[in-house]
């Protein structure tokens, strides 16, 4: 068994002793947990750089899921660091603006993204490590302590003010996190997980891959979301057992399968059987799309209800009943509460803000203690947004208390943020954004503008300008021109007034 020193990151430690078990797969390869640890210690070695520890030293890094992204994963923690993962899709603005955020001392690329990335470090006076040149130094016999209080990770999140905040999380909640999940959704190292998500939001961190590896189970990934990628690997006749996807991809995977044969439907609907759980999050699941899932695949997806700042707070039954529309219970470990307008617990059936406490709640917003105090209640509650109703013990989200945050294909994005980014646009002197409900990525992204005298600006133009500036999921997909946007008599934009401009889209 492998040699695990004491007091190794809680994930490394407990994952390590499940040493020739496949850990990750890709395409042809398999790489074991032995693998993942021999790896990441040469990368932690390659860190330190004859330091003794990282001591909380943010290090960013770019490279695509895979063996290598978890390795450089482990190699940050074991090395003391705080692991800060960049989006592999993001623009190089998006990256600047977290590198700077973070105050990051290391930057790592790998692959094509290095080219992309070291430009962007160069201009903030970092030099940026090619992740390939990590995994050839030598072990070292030592490696620092983590104690599980220790600050593990910083994600990047949209909120309501037009910057986005950097969530740390400690080693101690990533562990609650995960083990939270574990003991609801029965993992066990006889697990095989497909993993098709971003390997920057919490959903495709903690949920599909550290649980994975927290188990001993095996997490193959594919390098991005395709419909018909996904569902010729669900064809193959071996051992997925479980998937977890945003309410997106499921709806992508419905409409491949509606273009399939009689008999490659039968086929996709019979391999859907070998698994035992499919779970949806990270945005509202259509009631429609979990019908039309159920009577493809056989399963009524499970919903369940999270945040990056606090991990996963609700969740439908493993066993038991799944109530489409609902979100289920507080999972293990989660304390949650409803507060109505006047402070007080909503009477049932009314609505109130979902305000959580426990183990798995985030640290601070990285920097920012006016925003992580305003973010708690006086007694201690983090305050979600999310308005919620409680049916006999089961919630239902009702949606968010600020009309600024837009849900799209899973990700959360501020309309503030895009605002702001917008007005840079030399021929834009005032703009709205606003989010369209849409069955299939929740909300669309859309933008009501104002132009300056005689300038003309087309959906297509914007989306090209917009995306060298914004991750792709926040660059609008609906646009309106106007004379002027709706206003109250205080000169303030009305919002609900800006939606009915794109009713008719
Ligand atoms: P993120 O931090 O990006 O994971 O976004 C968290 C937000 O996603 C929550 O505050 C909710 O607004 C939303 N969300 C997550 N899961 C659900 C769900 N099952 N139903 C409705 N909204 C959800």
């Amino acid at each position: 068994m492998t040699d695990v020193p004491a007091e190794s990151p809680p994930l490394v430690a407990h994952a390590a002793q499940f040493d020739d078990n496949t850990a990750i797969v890709m395409g042809d390869r398999q790489f074991s947990y032995r693998d993942l640890f021999e790896q990441s210690g040469r990368v932690a070695a390659a860190l330190l750089d004859g330091r003794s520890d990282l001591q909380e030293a943010r290090v960013a890094f770019a490279v695509p899921p895979g063996f290598e992204h978890v390795v450089i994963q482990w190699g940050i923690w074991r090395a003391g660091g705080i692991a800060v993962p960049l989006a592999v899709m993001h623009p190089p603005a998006e990256w600047s603006y977290v590198l700077q955020d973070a105050d990051v001392a290391i930057v790592i690329a790998s692959g094509t993204l290095f080219h992309g990335l070291l430009p962007v470090a160069a201009e903030l006076g970092l030099s940026c490590v090619p992740g390939e040149s990590l995994y050839e130094r030598p072990l070292r016999s030592h490696l620092p302590p983590i104690e599980t209080s220790r600050r593990a990770m910083i994600l990047y999140t949209s909120g309501t003010t037009s910057k986005p905040k950097g969530v740390v999380s400690t080693h101690g909640m990533i562990a609650a996190q995960i083990q939270s999940l574990i003991d609801a959704w029965e993992w066990t190292e006889r697990d095989v997980i497909l993993h098709c998500l971003p390997l920057h939001h919490i959903h495709g961190i903690i949920n599909v891959l550290c649980c994975a590896l927290w188990s001993g189970a095996r997490c193959e990934f594919v390098p991005r979301f395709d419909a018909d990628l996904v569902w010729k690997r669900f064809l193959r006749p071996d051992d997925l057992t479980v998937f977890m996807a945003v309410p997106t991809i499921y709806s992508q995977l419905i409409q491949a399968w509606q273009n399939f044969t009689e008999e490659e439907k039968q086929a996709a609907t019979a391999a859907c059987q070998k698994f035992r759980l499919m779970v949806s999050g990270s945005a509202a699941l259509p009631v429609e799309v979990l019908e039309r899932w159920r009577s493809i695949a056989g399963h009524t997806l499970l919903e369940r209800y999270g945040m990056t700042e606090i991990g996963m707070a609700l969740s439908n039954p493993l066993h038991g009943e799944r109530r489409p529309g609902h979100v289920g219970t507080p999972l293990p470990g989660v304390e949650l509460r409803l507060v109505a307008e006047d402070g007080d617990e909503p009477v049932a059936g009314t609505p109130g803000e979902i305000q959580v406490r426990g183990n798995t709640v985030f640290e601070e917003y990285w920097q920012r203690p006016e925003a992580t105090a305003g973010a708690f209640s006086k007694d201690g509650w983090f305050q979600t947004g999310d308005i919620g109703e409680c049916h006999e013990g089961h919630i239902r989200i009702l949606g968010r208390n600020s009309v600024d945050i837009i849900k799209t294909g899973g990700y959360k994005v501020s309309a503030l943020e895009i605002e702001a980014r917008l007005r840079e646009h030399p021929w834009i002197m005032q703009c709205a954004v606003v989010g369209l409900d849409d069955v299939q990525w929740g909300q669309l992204v859309c933008a009501a503008i104002e132009l300056q005298a005689g300038c003309d600006l087309g959906l297509r133009e914007l989306r090209v300008w917009g995306k060298e500036r914004l991750a792709p999921y926040k660059v609008p997909s609906r646009l309106k021109v106007v004379q002027s946007l709706p206003r109250n008599a205080m000169g303030k934009v009305v919002k609900p007034e800006v939606l009915e401009l794109f009713s008719d889209s």
